[in-house]
């Protein structure tokens, strides 16, 4: 007789293949696109397949089926008009809430599970995977609401927090926490799920109030594990293979993504984690004495400039995305390289507001993969640099990172542009940042500041290129 759910496992083998297939192909520009549609489809095998064995167990009643058509109906529409009306700008916060919410769907799966759950299937095993799954999802949901806050730059999540020692309060929640998991994988009772639920909302409060500044990426590439832990945590819970690998791919691809941003900012998770925010006090002096050597410049004028170099680099930031300027600045890079100038783009790891933005949005204007420099890669040759033209990038660039030990961006490494023996910086104005900082670069003897909207400028200074 033929069994059914051989055919369903192998089923989520193939998924699961398809998932790790598309993962290696995102990681490079060119098969991005091809590797994330080839992950959907893994997913939409995984959902239908689910569906069937559901349907083939008889597990589900009317009512049971209405409730997940509705919540694949509502969700899916939700899912949708959220792709296509969030701003390219607003995409770290809906990967944050995405995040958020996975964790909270995973604490949802497995608190249900609990619920008239016979004492004999009560198995410590399982205990111990519900726990989890509530513990690490309720982290991972109020974390990545704390870091949406923080991305949308709402007020009250950038505050300290306004108690002594948070770390202290992690530590005794941590504690805390363990002992229930112990309680409920020994004893078989589901009530200190509703603790460990209540403790961990505090500890997703506690554990990413206090980040700030130049660590924030560290934290989101964290969350994102947490939430692939908690789906995995779920999969044992409801016996499903298929969330169990997925899950555990989301968890890894995080951690390594995790390690790769503390690496490129030369900082270590514990220091990530338990260091407390600096306070944003900047450098002695107030802004108008640092600012007191400013000299601004004209589309003109750099067009003259430009002319006469021979290597020029673009240091792209999050104004870049703010102002859409990707195609302007390829038109300009091409313009120049048809005028035989050497021209490449400097990317630092965490420009923007979130891993890899930076290559998303120049791959979205097809400059060629070949012209990305990472800035270990481009930071040595900055001496050589004729032009550094900085668009919307600022804490990137920002000396302070290495000169002043109390800056909350202290010890980050930046794109050395201060190198190369001009510095053109196109910005709105001489505001700060993400981490709330003035930036001496922006008042150095070689840099000229063109105030002007990213795109708009860039096209300016095509234009006055041509003119010529
Ligand atoms: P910053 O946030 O330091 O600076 C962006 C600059 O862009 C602003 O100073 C702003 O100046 C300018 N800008 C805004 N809109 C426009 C526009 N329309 N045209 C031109 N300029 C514009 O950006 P960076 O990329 O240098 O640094 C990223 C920061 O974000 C780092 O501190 C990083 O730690 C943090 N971060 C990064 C994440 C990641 O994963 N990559 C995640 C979370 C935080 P003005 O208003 O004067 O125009």
């Amino acid at each position: 007789m033929f069994d059914s759910h051989i055919l369903v496992n192998l089923t989520y083998v193939v998924a699961a293949i398809l998932f790790i297939v598309g993962l290696k192909m995102m990681a490079h520009p060119r098969s991005a696109v091809r590797g994330n549609l080839l992950s959907s489809i893994a997913m939409l095998i995984a959902v239908l397949v689910t569906a069937y064995m559901i349907m083939a167990d008889g597990d589900a009643t009317w009512a049971g089926w209405l409730l997940i058509i509705l919540g694949l109906a509502i969700g899916g529409a939700i899912g949708a008009i959220m792709a296509i009306k969030v701003e390219m700008t607003q995409m770290p916060q809906l990967v944050a809430l995405f995040n958020g919410l996975g964790g909270g769907a995973s604490v949802l799966v497995a608190g249900a599970q609990l619920i008239g759950m016979p004492e004999t299937e009560a198995t410590p095993d399982i205990m111990l995977a519900i726990g989890l799954s509530g513990l690490i999802g309720t982290v991972t949901f109020w974390g990545s609401l704390v870091a949406f806050g923080k991305l949308q730059e709402i007020d009250f999540f950038e505050r300290p927090l306004p108690i002594p020692s948070p770390q202290a309060i992690n530590a005794v929640i941590a504690v805390v926490s363990l002992i229930l998991l112990i309680v409920m994988m020994a004893a078989g009772v589901g009530w200190p799920y509703l603790v460990i639920f209540l403790l961990a909302t505090i500890l997703g409060f506690t554990l990413v109030m206090p980040i700030g500044g130049a660590d924030m990426p560290v934290v989101i590439a964290l969350l994102n594990s947490y939430s692939g832990l908690a789906a995995a945590a779920t999969g044992f819970v409801i016996d499903n293979n298929v969330l169990i690998i997925s899950g555990s791919l989301v968890g890894a691809s995080g951690i390594i993504l995790t390690q790769i941003m503390c690496k490129a900012m030369n900082r270590s998770l514990v220091n990530v984690l338990f260091g407390t925010m600096q306070a944003s006090s900047g450098p002695a002096g107030s802004d108008e004495e640092i600012y007191a050597n400013v000299r601004s410049t004209s589309a003109e004028d750099i067009a003259m400039i430009l002319d006469t170099a021979q290597r020029v680099v673009f240091v792209p930031g999050y104004g870049l995305a703010v102002a859409q300027a990707q195609h302007a600045v390829r038109d300009l890079a091409n313009l120049l390289r048809d005028k035989g100038i050497e021209v490449e783009y400097a990317i630092h790891p965490v420009a923007g507001r979130m891993p890899g933005h930076m290559n998303v949005l120049l791959a979205e204007a097809d400059v060629p993969y070949e012209q990305l420099k990472e800035m270990d890669e481009i930071n040595p040759t900055m001496g050589q640099v004729d032009v550094a033209i900085v668009i919307g990038a600022n804490d990137v660039v920002n000396p302070l990172a290495n000169t002043d030990p109390n800056s909350p961006i202290s010890g980050m490494p930046i794109i050395e542009v201060d190198k190369a023996r001009t510095v053109i910086v196109i910005k709105r104005s001489l505001s700060p940042g993400f981490a709330k900082i003035p930036n001496p670069l922006f008042a150095a003897e070689n840099t000229l500041m063109f105030f002007s909207d990213g795109k708009k400028g860039v096209l300016d200074i095509v234009n006055a290129v041509k003119e010529l």
